[in-house]
């Protein structure tokens, strides 16, 4: 079947549930988007990264050929990465370099494999915090990268992050010393470890992992089954976790991308969500220079929408705002850039680190309670965040400053109101109330 031909028949089937495309060709396309609309909304093309010069469009074989038999100008992509020199380590070495990191630090830094790839790579995961072996009472936060396997700036970044928290903990730096204690990080440096082998976006099955995850507005629940394998695994760390904030790292732009990807509404907590994203961009002068992005931060639907995300999934079912950091123009950029996108991101990557403690939470008196609790803001303005699971006795949500009610209902247990403050200036650490659990009369 040609792409023509396979192009019609998505068209045909419209109606049919939503579901990420196998993706056998990677194309750079001139000029808008808008030249191929009728494409996207049949299905048959993934579009990403748009610029006012062009954009990515993903799709099955012949979409070079078709693209240009509408005479528009497109470029395959694979072909131009390759055609660059840039020198990254191997996966193999990538281990290596973690390993020995983690080795010299292992009161802070554990490192474990969270599954295997397609291709049956590890996929690591770091810890870092006190008490490294303990699952502590503290907020927690991720940073996922490279889970397009040709955005590779962002695996490096973390790999220096890595090494440098390291580095100032045992150095007694005041700052780190004080976010590693009270926190529990996670980096993933490589979710898709075959594809960045291989230099392309997709996974070894051919799919974008990126429109691969349980999508907010078509599916009713977050179930892993006939996923991609790597998909399957990050659903399975995530939901074993209670992380309250996170970021994922691409390539192909300078920009903080914020919730949500998948539709026009606005996110519930949209300020608090755009002062966070202003936060790491105002550090980052390309970022916040942009002159794609007014202030180097975008709404995600409004740049493109993206359905299937890990972003938009990761708060709906999860509880975990998450933002899409866009590091590099270039996807594959010379390495001899990375030095300096870690120096432009240092300060952007610690301060969102740090913001995980702008939040609240508790904690019940009974070990291993499960249950629900509601969130509802009172003051400055009156807003219904909606009702969230929570287990192991404990619960924690970021959120702006402000007045909060957390209506907690254990399963087995009485039903509780808290009132709870979050301050404006300094970040709260550890804010978490202490609940008497009563068991139901
Ligand atoms: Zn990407």
């Amino acid at each position: 079947m040609n792409f023509k031909s396979v192009a019609i028949a998505l068209m045909l089937m419209s109606s049919a549930a939503f579901a990420g495309i196998k993706i056998e060709e990677e194309v750079y396309v001139l000029g808008s988007p808008d030249s191929i609309k009728d494409m996207v909304s049949a299905g048959s093309v993934e579009i990403d990264h748009v610029s006012s010069e062009g954009f990515e469009a993903y799709g099955s074989k012949g979409l070079l050929k078709y693209l240009g038999s509408r005479g528009l100008v497109a470029i395959d992509m694979p072909k131009m990465n390759k055609s660059m020199f840039a020198n990254y380590p191997s996966f193999a070495e990538m281990t290596s370099t973690l390993k020995s990191i983690v080795a010299k630090y292992p009161s802070i830094m554990k490192m474990e494999s969270i599954g295997k790839s397609v291709k049956g790579k590890e996929l690591w995961v770091i810890k870092i915090s006190d008490n490294v072996e303990k699952d502590e009472v503290e907020p927690e936060f991720k940073y996922i990268s490279s889970m397009h396997g040709d955005e590779i700036t962002g695996r490096e970044l973390m790999v220096s992050l890595i090494a440098e928290i390291g580095e100032k903990y045992s150095a007694g730096d005041a700052a780190v010393k004080k976010l590693v204690n009270s926190t529990e990080i996670f980096i993933m440096p490589s979710m898709n470890p075959d594809g960045s082998e291989k230099r392309t976006r997709a996974n070894a099955n051919g799919s974008d992992l990126n429109r691969n995850f349980p999508d907010i507005i078509s599916d009713s629940q977050s179930s892993s089954i006939g996923r991609e394998i790597e998909v399957q695994h990050v659903m399975k760390f995530q939901a074993g976790r209670k992380f309250s904030l996170s970021a994922n790292f691409h390539g192909g732009a300078v920009v903080v991308n914020y919730p949500w990807d998948s539709k026009k509404a606005r996110h519930p907590l949209d300020a608090f969500v755009q002062d966070l994203s202003n936060g790491y961009a105002t550090t980052n002068k390309p970022m916040v220079n942009s002159r794609e992005f007014t202030g180097g931060i975008t709404n995600g639907a409004d740049w493109y929408i993206v359905r299937g995300g890990m972003q938009d999934w990761s708060y709906t079912w999860f509880n975990d705002l998450q933002l899409t950091v866009e590091l590099s123009d270039a996807k594959w950029p010379n390495d001899s850039q990375i030095p300096q996108f870690y120096k432009d991101n240092h300060d952007s990557l610690f301060y969102l680190m740090n913001q995980v403690h702008r939040g609240a939470g508790f904690t019940l008196s009974k070990k291993n309670i499960s249950g629900s609790v509601k969130v509802v803001q009172t003051s400055p303005d009156s807003i219904d965040l909606g009702s969230y699971a929570f287990s192991d006795s404990e619960f924690y949500k970021v959120l702006p400053a402000g007045t909060y009610e957390f209506t907690v209902n254990p399963n087995g247990g009485e039903t509780e109101v808290i009132t709870t403050d979050v301050s404006a200036k300094s970040l709260v650490k550890n804010k978490y109330q202490k609940i008497t659990f009563q068991p139901k009369r």
